[in-house]
Formats: structure tokens, C-alpha cells, sequence
């Protein structure tokens, strides 16, 4: 591999071709924001470039600076960060925001590493594009140009990371973790790899054997486990009784109660439901179907009227889950069943 021809066709095609995003901003003095750019990596790990580019706006618009952040309530955070998915990422934004605010933004990569939340991929990102500091990141889009550019059909991390830190350009690792990461989202896609327009074909192995597409070999995918649960609407979508969720997944969000289903039996956990609130059921409005983290939810919603003692609450105000808003868009969506017990 003739590493410097590389760095050089890399680098002179992301000056081209290089995404225009909202994190990409430079101050006057040519430097990026290490908040904003903290946030975007954060934000777009789960999440496409699209809709996170709007999620971004609206982070950065409630808050602009890490101050703001560590002085917002943990629901306001949670509430902009609404429909990203996997809550725990606000959570330790907003506790590691709280970090900064006391003792400052680091500047080095075992600075951030140190702060809840911070992984190496996000340590490398930070600390090479606001601080220009020589580490490479290594994401799914990395890992997938590097195991096509050596033709390596199953690689490990610890490959991976191994050569993405040989290749990092030294004079410019932030622009070329970029790089790399941009040709792996828009050329070197994953079903059908653009390789015509990819400035780094005439030294791939891949795109040598002919069937680039072929690498990396597929990840065997862990196995999705179906949850089934029963919730109530008490109250109308508007203005329902809400519980607060715990939990490593949606703890610190709102959401109508809830009941898991251990066995199949719907009918007894529409009883505990019902007994735990002092409320009886009215009808069914429907079925919810979710996916999260591994897990395929079925949820059946049923709708009770309000009783004296359980507070309605605006929805609109609270942060809830895209489960939830599932639940209660169903009020508008679909007739209320008579219940069949
Ligand atoms: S030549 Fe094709 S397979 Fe190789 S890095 Fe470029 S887009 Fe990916």
C-alpha cells in the first residue's frame, strides 16, 4: 500500500467532496467548536446523517454551549433530544456537560475519555477535529473501507484500529478521519460500494478481486427478543396520566402505564394494570409495534376514563419515547374495540 499516494487521493477528494454540515463550522480563529462537535458524534452514532443534522439543530438551539447544558433540568435534555433513540446517550451528555462546566473542556483524548459516556470512537473524534491530536476513529463506515481497502473479510477491532492509526495522516487527522468517514457513508456504501467514483480504487483489494460488495463478511446479528406489554390511556393523547419510566433504556422519560407480559396472557396483565392505577378498562384501542435495542416491542394499548387522584399531564410538555407516541397517536388512528374480557 503506498500510504502517502493514498493520504494524498483521500484528502484532495474530501476537499471536493466533503459533506457541508451544521458541525463543520469553523470559528474565526479556523477551529471547530468542541462542543458541537461532541454533540454531533454523540447524536449520530445511532442515527443517519439526515435526521441527525435536524436533531442537531434543535440540540444546539436549546443549548448552545456545554454551560447551558449542565444548567438545563435532565427532562429539558431529554425532551430535545426526543425521538434520537437511545436515551442513555443524553443522560451522560448532560452529566458529562456538568463535568465540563466545572472543570473545563478538555483538549486532549484522555481528557474526554475520562468523561461519562465518552468512548474511544468519540475521544478520537473530538480530540483530532477541534484539537487537531493524531488519533484515528474507528466506526462502522471505518471499518468497512479499511477491510475492503486489504480485502480482509472478517476483520477485528484491534486490526481495524491498527491500520486506521497507520493511515492517519499526521499533518491533518482531523480532515482525515473525515474523509475516511464520508467515503464510507456516501462511496464505499455497504450493499453496492461506488467504486467508479472512489479516488482510493486503484490501490483497493478489494475492488481488485471484482466483488468489493463482498467485504466485510456480514455480522452475525444478535437475536431480537419480542417483549409483549399492556399500557392504558387514561385521559385523552392530549392530556394523559403519564409515569415516569426507569431503566438503563427510557429511565427519565414520561410514558402511558405500563405493564410487561411475562407469559401470553393479556387479560390478567390488563388486571394488575387496572388494580395498581384503581381504574377499569373501557375498551381496546389497538396494538403498538416497536423496535429497540434488540428488542421487538408489542404493546396493547386500552383506554380508561380519568379518576380523581391520577394528574393529567400535557404531553406535548413531557419527553416521551417514539413508543409512546405510537400509543397515542392511536386515539386519532383507530376506533375503540369493546373489550373481549
Ligand atoms: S474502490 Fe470500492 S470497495 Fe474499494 S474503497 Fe473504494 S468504494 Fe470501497
Amino acid at each position: 500500500m503506498n500510504v502517502p499516494a493514498l493520504r494524498a487521493a483521500l484528502t484532495g477528494w474530501f476537499a471536493d467532496r466533503g459533506r457541508d454540515l451544521p458541525w463543520r463550522l469553523t470559528g474565526e480563529d479556523g477551529r471547530r467548536d468542541p462542543y458541537r462537535v461532541w454533540v454531533a458524534e454523540v447524536l449520530l452514532q445511532q442515527t443517519q446523517v439526515v435526521r441527525g443534522r435536524v436533531y442537531f439543530e434543535r440540540f444546539v438551539e436549546a443549548f448552545p454551549t456545554v454551560q447551558a447544558l449542565a444548567a438545563a433540568p435532565q427532562e429539558a435534555v431529554l425532551k430535545a433530544w426526543e425521538g434520537c433513540g437511545y436515551y442513555a446517550r443524553a443522560r451522560n451528555l448532560h452529566r458529562a456537560a456538568a463535568a465540563m462546566a466545572q472543570e473545563g473542556i478538555p483538549t486532549t483524548y484522555e481528557g474526554w475519555l475520562a468523561l461519562p459516556g465518552v468512548g474511544p470512537y468519540t475521544a478520537a473524534a473530538v480530540s483530532s477535529l477541534a484539537f487537531g491530536e493524531g488519533r484515528a476513529v474507528l466506526d462502522g463506515n471505518v471499518r468497512r473501507v479499511l477491510s475492503r481497502l486489504y480485502a480482509v473479510s472478517q476483520p477485528t477491532d484491534a486490526w481495524a484500529q491498527g491500520v486506521a492509526d497507520t493511515l492517519l495522516d499526521p499533518a491533518r487527522p482531523g480532515a482525515w478521519n473525515e474523509a475516511v468517514m464520508d467515503l464510507g457513508a456516501t462511496v464505499c456504501i455497504p450493499k453496492s460500494p461506488r467504486c467508479g467514483g472512489c479516488p482510493l480504487s486503484t490501490q483497493c483489494l478489494a475492488f481488485a478481486t471484482g466483488e468489493p460488495g463482498r467485504y466485510p463478511a456480514p455480522k452475525v446479528r444478535a437475536a431480537v427478543k419480542e417483549v409483549r406489554g399492556v399500557a392504558l390511556l387514561i385521559g385523552s393523547a392530549k392530556t394523559p396520566y403519564l409515569e415516569q419510566r426507569t431503566g438503563a433504556l427510557l429511565g427519565g422519560l414520561w410514558g402511558l402505564p405500563l405493564e410487561e407480559m411475562p407469559d401470553t396472557d393479556e387479560q390478567a396483565a390488563l388486571a394488575r394494570l387496572q388494580a395498581r392505577l384503581g381504574v377499569v378498562a373501557q375498551g381496546r384501542l389497538g396494538t403498538v409495534q416497536h423496535t429497540m435495542t434488540h428488542r421487538q416491542l408489542n404493546v396493547s394499548v386500552y383506554r380508561a376514563a380519568a379518576r380523581p387522584g391520577l394528574p393529567l399531564t400535557t404531553a406535548a410538555g413531557r419527553p416521551l419515547s417514539r413508543l409512546d407516541h405510537k400509543m397515542l397517536a392511536l386515539e386519532n388512528e383507530s376506533a375503540v374495540q369493546p373489550l373481549l374480557f
